[in-house]
């Protein structure tokens, strides 16, 4: 885990700019606002409204996929 404490206390939701927290198995930031969870390709964290995914409490299995476009 290459992400650096100083970079996340900068980072914020693109959306409602609410600071965002790592997900505890580091595989995501997510916003504490809104549920959206960015994810972290390359250690770089993707602060894009449209590669977030909503994630309504603890690791619930929705019908929702990673949207294809
Ligand atoms: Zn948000």
């Amino acid at each position: 885990m290459a992400l650096s404490t100083e970079l996340l206390e900068i980072l914020v939701c693109p959306l409602c700019k609410t600071k965002v927290e790592l997900k505890s198995d580091g595989s995501g930031l997510k916003c504490t606002q809104c549920k959206r969870v960015y994810p972290i390709r390359d250690d770089i964290p993707v602060m894009l409204i449209d590669e977030a995914q909503i994630e309504e409490g603890p690791e619930s299995p929705s019908g929702e996929t990673a949207a294809v476009r």
